[in-house]
Order: C-alpha cells, then structure tokens, then sequence
C-alpha cells in the first residue's frame, strides 16, 4: 500500500491501482464516460482529467497508476473548465432527445451536464445521425441501437470482447463517421450477436436500450426497483426487477466480478418475474443469413434444463 494525497486529503492506496479506482475507493467522485471497473481502462472520454503534482498539463486518472508521496486535485477551476468543454463539444453532436429518452434520469451524459451547467449546442455544424434521434438498428427483439446517442466511449465493445470473449462489436469508419459496428457493419441479427445485453448494461447514455423496458414504457427512476439473482447457473448473474403499477419487467444489470451475462438466464428470469411474458425469440442460420424466429417458452427454457429450475409462486408473479 502507499499513500497519496487527493485533494489535500491523504489516502491509502494499493500499488499499480489507478487515480480514478484510488479516488472512488475513498468516496471522491471525478467524472467519467468510459470507465467500468471491469474492464481495462479505454481513456476515450478524457472526463476524467485531474491535476497530479502541479504540473500543468492534466493526466486521465484511469490511465494514470497511483505513486507514494503523489499529490491530485481533481476539481480545480481549470480542470472544471476542461471538463465543461469536453461534455459541450459532445452535447453539440447529440440529438436533443432527454426528453423522449429510455436513458433519461440515468444518463451520464446527462448527468454530468447537469452537473457542469452544459446546455445543448453552442456550437453550429453536423450532428451524428443528423437533426433527430432515431433508432438505426430495430432488427432485434431484445436490443434498440441509436447511432446518434453513441458518445464512442467503447464500453460496449471492450465488454463484448473481454467479458464475453466474443467480438461482435468493434469501431467502425475514420473521423467523424466513426461508428460502432456488429461484425461487418451488420444488424444485430444478421450479426453473430447472442444477445446477452451486456453492452446494453454497460453503455452510460441512450444508444443501446433495452426494447422490453422501453415498450413497456418504463424508466427506471419512476419504477420500484429490486435486485434478483438469476438462478439458472452458478454465476447467480444479477437483474433489476422494475415494477409500475401492475407492470414488471426486468433489466440485465452490470455483472460485478468480470461475470458474462446470457439469453438463457435472461429468459430464466423473465419467466419467473414479468407481468406479462413476451414472446421469446431465438436466433436461427437461414438460407438468407441469421433471423430472429418466436420459440415457445418450453423451448426457450428447455434450454440446459433450465425449466427445472424454476419455482414459480403464482401469487407473486401471477402466472
Ligand atoms: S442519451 Fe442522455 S443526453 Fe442523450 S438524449 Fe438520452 S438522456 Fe439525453
Ligand atoms: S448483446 Fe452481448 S454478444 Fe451482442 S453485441 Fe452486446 S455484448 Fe456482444
Ligand atoms: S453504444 Fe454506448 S457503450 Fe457503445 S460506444 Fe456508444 S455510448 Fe459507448
């Protein structure tokens, strides 16, 4: 362990960890896009900028590993002010949608804009998707994509590669048509994707949404929200069970311990705790490429024998 000070307080710290994993260990919050304590840091939001030692010139605090004797302020005139710019150039190249947005009231972007007084366009000029958001890829009954939203901060690809040890997304184009893309520039469904949500956990603003809640008409800070563990495996992955009056859906969340996150369990949970159950779908090899077909909930759950697994209490589900 060593010791460090951020801003003027001392902490301990492990060797090797970064600024930004030092900082939140002690309850010190600096912004960040891109960060996702299971993933090896992406430096692609640059919010996250604190001063080290005096010098001029700011350094990523996910980027940046932690010394003895090492002096941080994270929240200097200056570095608010960089902060400020960077979240506006970014407001500038977003659909103005918070209001319509499945993402709203969780958002990051939002949140941090919020935060730091940023409104939307200051600056004239093009916008990813143009004028408007809209979904650009509906081809899945599990995952809405919103090109416009992407802030390209790579969570999604990092976990889709990492977590999953599958690459299906990767960054696609050069400059400004830089893009997130499944595979060869494909829909999620022609794609090799199984639709295990865990981009969809894992992305901080509206461009990948989950299409049960959002047709539900659900956001999640009007809903009571409960934490559930899934059964299916010994992973014991967890979701969110998001209930509004009679409604209740359920939400993948962010698995903790680097765990991968799976259809089957998604399907495993739905089944035990929806409102109302939705046609399950499984992904089929056809002579015009991959497509989406409706199976039937015995044979989504026959899957691994999962079927077995379940307890339903016809009271507390009411089915
Ligand atoms: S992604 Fe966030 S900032 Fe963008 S429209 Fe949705 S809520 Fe607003
Ligand atoms: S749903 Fe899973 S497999 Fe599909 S793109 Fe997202 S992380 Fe990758
Ligand atoms: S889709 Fe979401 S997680 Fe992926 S790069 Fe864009 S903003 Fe980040």
């Amino acid at each position: 362990m060593i010791k460090l000070t951020i801003n003027g307080q001392t902490v301990t710290a492990e060797d090797g960890m970064s600024i930004l994993d030092a900082a939140l260990a002690h309850g010190i919050e600096i912004p960040a896009l891109c960060h996702d304590p299971d993933l090896k840091p992406e430096s692609s939001c640059r919010l996250c900028l604190v001063e080290v030692d005096g010098r001029p010139w700011p350094r990523v605090a996910c980027g940046t590993p932690v010394k003895d004797g090492m002096v941080v302020e994270t929240n200097t005139p200056e570095i608010r002010a960089t902060r400020r710019e960077i979240l506006q150039l970014l407001l500038d190249n977003h659909p103005n949608d918070c209001l319509t947005c499945q993402k709203a009231g969780e958002c990051l972007l939002q949140k941090y804009a919020y935060e730091y007084g940023v409104t939307f366009r200051t600056h004239n000029g093009a916008r990813r998707g143009g004028e408007k958001a809209r979904f650009t890829d509906t081809s899945s009954p599990y995952i809405l994509r919103d090109e416009s939203k992407c802030i390209l901060c790579g969570k999604c690809v990092s976990t889709c590669a990492e977590l999953n040890e599958r690459s299906v997304l990767s960054f696609a184009g050069r400059g400004f048509e830089t893009k997130v893309a499944a595979d060869r520039d494909e829909t999620l469904e022609a794609s090799t994707c199984v639709s295990c949500s865990r981009c969809v956990a894992v992305c901080p603003v509206g461009a990948l949404i989950d299409r049960r809640v959002r047709e539900k008409k659900i956001r999640p800070w009007e809903a009571d929200r409960q934490t559930i563990q899934c059964k299916a495996c010994e992973y014991g992955c967890e979701y969110e069970v998001l209930k509004k009056g009679d409604e209740r859906v359920i939400r993948p969340l962010s698995p903790s311990g680097g765990r991968p996150l799976c259809l089957k369990g998604r399907l495993f949970v739905e089944a035990e705790v929806s409102s109302d159950l939705r046609t399950p779908y499984k992904k089929e090899e056809t002579e015009k490429g991959r497509k989406f077909v409706r199976t039937t909930w015995i044979e989504a759950l026959e899957l691994d024998g999962i079927l077995d697994r379940i307890t339903c209490n016809e009271t507390d589900s009411g089915k």
